[in-house]
């Protein structure tokens, strides 16, 4: 019988747990990862897959995703899971869109991102999957990644028990951390630290440090189609105008401004529900679809076909897809902090959680993860 004694406990199994289990591991530490549902089912394996620096914010946030590109890069091949790197449209119907792709390309350079400005002979030249009326042109990233989270969040676990002897503790909520201890309802294992990377639950552990964060919940919906066709692929993952309004990246736009006050005036439905339109495609062929925003800690439990209307409204505006029956429809939540791309606290010594991450933490966690025990070691 080995003994319940570890260096590092990790309490979730969603991206931002196994991302800093890999990295602890990697770094030579013994770790018990804890899950407490049987397997990882939380905003992780809901998301579109999308790997995505180029909409992070300029700078520290946006090294840390190139970071996690890179270790997204090298897992594949070793874990074994579905990876393309497809790069990224975002796609311009109106003036007022291609102007913010205009200024936007225009400061780039300096900002650090590498894109291309696009006409429309540049988009088609990149892209069949494009809806050809009244487009302007588009802005082409190289940067950008897909997996399908479903699987590579499943497979992670494994292969960080197989290539590093991680002991993993699925079924097996953290109900109490008085280091070195830490409480299941099973087992009580003895540890030097450890990294509450619990997603949305603010009430299990902590909940005083949760309760004054500013964190809050943002609940997305999400569809899926039926496969495609197997001649058809989607290639880039596409994006378009509502977009622009979303992402820090293009904060820096002095166009955007304009734009955004045109949309709230002439469709103040996508401002309510907070939608912007992005596709991906997984590997078995479904296209990815969403998605909405709706924050606040009360989560609606029940989806609004008016959502999904919109979604898919704006969608065939720039996405000319074979096969656009929905095969799953499902909504996804994620830990949000108002003005932080991530949310670290320590709230007794040697614990540490990690959370806030939003709606990138499929992009930023590695990175994350590598910044976290640089400052902790
Ligand atoms: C619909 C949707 C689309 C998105 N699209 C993208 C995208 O394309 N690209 C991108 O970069 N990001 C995307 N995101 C954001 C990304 O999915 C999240 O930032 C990320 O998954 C958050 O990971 P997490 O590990 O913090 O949370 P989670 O995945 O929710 O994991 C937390 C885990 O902790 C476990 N847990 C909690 N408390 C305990 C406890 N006491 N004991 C044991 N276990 C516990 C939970 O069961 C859960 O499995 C999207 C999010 C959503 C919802």
């Amino acid at each position: 019988m080995r003994e319940n004694k570890a260096d590092i406990a990790i309490i979730g199994a969603g991206i931002v747990g196994l991302a800093h289990a890999l990295t602890a591991a990697k770094r030579g530490y013994r770790v018990v990862l804890f899950e407490r549902a049987p397997r990882a089912q939380g905003a992780s394996v809901r998301n579109f897959g999308m790997i995505w620096p180029i909409g992070q914010a300029p700078g520290a946030i946006h090294q840390r995703a190139l970071k996690s590109r890179q270790t997204w890069l090298e897992l594949a091949p070793k874990v074994d899971f579905w990876l393309a790197a497809t790069g990224s449209l975002h796609l311009a119907y109106a003036d007022d869109e291609f102007a913010i792709l205009t200024e936007f390309a225009a400061l780039a350079p300096d900002l650090g991102y590498d894109v291309q400005l696009l006409d429309v002979a540049g988009v088609h030249a990149r892209s069949q999957a494009v809806q050809e009326k009244n487009l302007k042109g588009g802005l082409w990233s190289a940067s950008e990644v897909c997996v399908d989270p479903r699987q590579a969040i499943a497979a992670l676990p494994g292969y960080l028990e197989r290539e590093y002897s991680l002991r993993l503790r699925f079924s097996t909520p953290v109900h109490r951390i008085d280091l070195p201890r830490i409480e299941t309802p099973s087992e009580t294992w003895t540890v030097d630290r450890a990294l509450v990377c619990s997603g949305t639950d603010f009430e299990s552990l902590y909940p005083e440090t949760f309760a004054t964060s500013g964190l809050t919940r943002c609940k997305l919906q999400m569809m899926r189609t039926a496969p495609q066709p197997s001649s058809w692929h989607l290639g880039p993952m596409l994006t378009a105008g509502l977009i622009l309004r979303h992402y820090a990246a293009f904060a820096h736009c002095k166009t955007q401004a304009a734009y955004a006050r045109r949309i709230a005036a002439e469709r103040p439905e996508f401002n309510a529900w907070g939608i912007h339109v992005m596709a991906s495609q997984n590997g078995l062929g479904e296209v990815i679809i969403g998605d909405s925003h709706e924050y606040g800690l009360l989560v609606d439990p029940f989806d609004k076909t008016e959502i999904d209307r919109l979604i898919l409204e704006y969608l065939q505006t720039f996405l000319a897809v074979p096969e656009l029956r929905i095969a799953q429809r499902w909504h996804g939540v994620y830990a949000k902090h108002p003005d932080r791309a991530d949310f670290i606290a320590e709230p007794a010594p040697g614990v540490k959680i990690v959370n806030g991450v939003g709606g990138a933490g499929m992009t930023t966690s590695f990175g994350l993860a590598e910044e976290i025990f640089a400052e902790w070691e």
